[in-house]
């Protein structure tokens, strides 16, 4: 299969939709100045070959992409202990939403809603050096530097009062360990780290190779810890509109509202497209067709 002329001809095909429908995240200040009209998509396949198009090299805020990475860290260090604060089931609410978290006595209905990813911020401090131990995590899986966006992370600390909320008020059931303003600031500033779709569909890649580290013959997680994230992907990843990316792509994909959406192929490849405007669920509108022309091209579905 011709990957690079697949790659290419999404990118030519999506070209001329670009900046014609979505919306750029405004809820942070920061994200709102994005221009509208960029494209990028890349793969790494299970044995190693990278192949990219349109914007692939230009980096970008991965948002709750990040959530993926820090949720490893999380199953690395806690495995099974993980699971007595954060649930594994879609939240069917948007992905800041305080009212399930009433209902359910502060325990996050996934990791990959705020409220679950601050959850998994507070273990990371508890058990390491959060944000750091992030950082070091994903530039042993990329092989390159990586960092924070700190004027994004400013901008998001400076209006993230629905993140306050949520993390004082899961404090005030007694499912936050950690200072919240230490808490608050790994989530943040995890948020606001900047990469692009090559060094996220590589940073990925141990998820396409049961757990297996894409640069190294290390295990990042074991198979069935793999497995498990790639369920949680499938199941929660894309904030209110999982069932809609089972039904179109088949396949575990994690969004963030910058734009980004990573796809994992079982045993063959990692897939990261990213194009900063965004439909009402707070995913890539471009993003979501992409994946869609890839898999129809591809045949590659978990289905
Ligand atoms: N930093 C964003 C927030 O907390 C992340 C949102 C996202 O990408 O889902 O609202």
């Amino acid at each position: 299969m011709n990957l690079q002329a697949i790659l290419d001809d999404i990118v030519a095909t999506l070209r001329p939709e670009l900046g014609r429908s979505g919306k750029v995240a405004d809820y942070i200040p920061a994200l709102a100045r994005v221009p509208a009209d960029q494209f990028g998509i890349a793969l790494r396949t299970a044995d190693g070959q990278e192949v990219a198009s349109g914007d692939s090299a230009t980096p970008f805020s991965i948002q709750s992409v990040s959530k993926l990475f820090s949720l490893t860290l999380g199953v690395r260090a806690l495995d099974e202990k993980l699971w007595e604060r954060i649930g594994r089931e879609p939240s069917g609410n948007p992905f800041n939403s305080l009212v399930q978290l009433e209902r359910e006595q502060g325990v996050p209905r996934n990791p990959f809603i705020n409220a679950g990813a601050i959850a998994v911020a507070d273990r990371l401090l508890s058990v390491g050096d959060g944000l750091d131990d992030l950082l070091a995590f994903l530039r042993s899986l990329t092989g390159e530097t990586i960092t924070v966006d700190e004027e994004v992370a400013a901008s998001e600390a400076a209006t993230g009062f629905r993140n306050v909320a949520l993390a004082n008020f899961m404090k005030s059931f007694g499912k936050i360990d950690n200072d919240i303003p230490a808490v608050l600031d790994v989530y943040f500033r995890q948020c606001a780290i900047r990469m692009d779709c090559r060094q996220l569909a590589r940073a990925a890649a141990f998820l396409c190779r049961d757990g297996v580290h894409p640069l190294q013959r290390t295990e990042v997680l074991g198979v069935r810890q793999a497995r498990r994230i790639n369920a949680l992907m499938l199941t929660c990843g894309t904030y209110d509109a999982a069932g809609e990316f089972a039904f179109r792509i088949g396949l575990p994909c994690k969004s963030g509202v910058g734009g980004a959406i990573v796809a994992v192929v079982p045993d063959e490849l990692t897939v990261c497209v990213w194009s900063p405007a965004l439909d009402a669920t707070g995913n890539s509108v471009l993003g979501m067709r992409a994946l869609e022309l890839f898999v129809a091209r591809t045949g590659m579905s978990v289905f």
